[in-house]
């Protein structure tokens, strides 16, 4: 079970031996980071006194002021499995507060919450996110450098033989039970080495902790059986790309609201607003999540990643699809998130974007339930289908022209997350590809 207060920690660090703390946050670029302490330092921890220095971490804050507090959050305590003759490790995941007691304006997770807040403000109790995270496996060298080597050559829900990968996608899933993950579901996905796993939906904090934690999980056990493990979108030119499908559901306190017997197709008019919303400032999220230059390298046609704004109940392709599932399970699947995307800001514009709609009662446009990508430029225009953003650079500049994103960010996050893709983009466009110098050296 969950533990619910310091007591309880503190008990349990005790019984089962535990060494040392590992204290973990999330960055605006989304990398996780972690402050480690011995055992003796426990009360300190849970008494909110652990400082850093916030000047270190990119896209913080500035040097003048930079002392950060970690405020440890008790229900994210695990005690890691592994043992060595030196005790256990435990983490906890932490919220970041300045000097002056108040949550830290740079700390996605933090702000996940105040727009979580604005949420419960207009009377709903949950936003339920379930992550479909996709990943490949890649061949070590010798040196213990990653290769550009799948491991395998399976396919879509692919058996040992094929699927080489099947032992170590087990040995992260038990790794991941014993961590306290429900796994739904994992398999084989389209492309040679590439696999999912899919985790119980849980409110959205719980569900951004999971994922930051999963991914730690899946390169660390990739690691033992020899593997690199990749989130990145588009390791490979040919083939699928890797995606992070969301599934959200918004709960009041008489359960799921986007279901409705009597509305059309089983759904109810705030779910039609909350679609309204998510694809009207589609455009302006894409950066938020597609946050690299290589995320955009996945977004084209062929390989069922969505390229364009629209939604469907029966078609795959789509943005945004409605799964068959009715009553509590009733949801909106979002198909452009991938998983470098930092999830707490993924999160935060999801939600905001899905409460204009509902605030503002968003009609969305028809569902398109024709394959878009056979439709003529003409027949996507009459039927006011957009696209995304192509690269990072539109995805910025589309991100600048949406006000909703800058409140749902909140001005430090989105003034540093701004500045950051720039420079991402400035210097990748200086640089002159293989492909180039392939089209262009001889021909001119
Ligand atoms: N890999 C695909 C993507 O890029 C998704 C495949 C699937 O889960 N249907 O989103
Ligand atoms: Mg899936
Ligand atoms: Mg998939
Ligand atoms: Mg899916």
């Amino acid at each position: 079970g969950k533990y619910t207060t310091i007591e309880h920690v503190k008990e349990a660090a005790q019984k089962e031996n535990v060494r040392f703390l590992r204290l973990m946050f999330t960055d605006i670029l989304g990398r996780l980071k972690n402050v480690e302490v011995p055992i003796s330092q426990i009360d300190k921890v849970l008494d909110n006194k652990m400082m850093f220095d916030g000047s270190s971490i990119e896209g913080f804050v500035r040097i003048e002021e930079s002392d950060m507090y970690l405020y440890p959050d008790v229900s994210t305590f695990i005690i890691f499995p592994w043992e060595s003759e030196k005790g256990k490790v435990a983490r906890l995941i932490c919220d970041v507060y300045n000097p002056e007691g108040q949550p830290f304006d740079g700390d996605p997770r933090g702000n996940l919450k105040r727009v979580l807040k604005e949420m419960t403000d207009l009377g709903f109790t949950g936003f339920n996110i379930g992550p479909e995270p996709e990943f490949f496996l890649f061949k070590l060298d010798e040196n213990g450098r990653p290769t550009d080597q799948l491991n395998d050559n399976g396919g879509y829900f692919d058996f040992a033989p094929t699927d080489l990968g099947e032992n170590c996608r087990r040995d992260i899933v038990l790794e991941l039970e014993s961590l306290g993950f429900e796994v739904e579901a994992s398999h084989h996905e389209c492309a040679p080495g590439q696999h999912e796993i899919d985790f119980k939906y849980a409110n959205a904090i719980e569900a951004c902790d999971n994922i930051q934690t999963f991914e730690l999980v899946v390169r660390t056990i990739a690691r033992k059986h020899g593997l690199h493990a990749t989130f990145m979108p588009k390791p490979l030119y040919g083939i699928a790309g890797s995606g992070m499908h969301i599934n959200m559901s918004l709960f009041n306190e008489e359960g799921n609201v986007f279901y409705d017997e009597n509305g059309v197709d089983g759904l109810s008019e705030t779910a039609y607003h909350f679609l309204g919303g998510l694809l009207k400032h589609a455009r302006g999220y894409t950066a938020i999540c597609n946050p690299i230059v290589n995320s955009y390298k996945r977004l084209v046609p062929g390989y069922e990643a969505p390229v364009y704004v629209a939604w469907s109940g029966k078609n795959r392709s789509p943005l945004v699809r409605v799964p068959s599932s009715r009553g509590m399970s009733t949801r909106l699947e979002l198909r452009s998130v991938d998983p470098t995307a930092n999830p707490y800001l993924a999160m935060a514009v999801l939600l905001q974007a899905g409460l204009d709609g509902i605030k503002n009662q968003i009609t969305p446009p028809a569902a398109v339930d024709r394959n878009i990508y056979v439709m003529t430029e003409e027949e996507r225009e009459a039927a006011e289908i957009t696209d995304l953003p192509s690269t990072l650079h539109n995805a910025i500049k589309a991100m600048r022209k949406d006000e909703m994103v800058k409140e749902a960010l909140g001005s430090h996050i989105y003034n540093n997350f701004v500045e950051a893709k720039k420079m991402e983009w400035s210097a990748f466009r200086q640089q002159v590809s293989e492909w180039e110098r392939e089209q262009y050296l001889e021909m001119y």
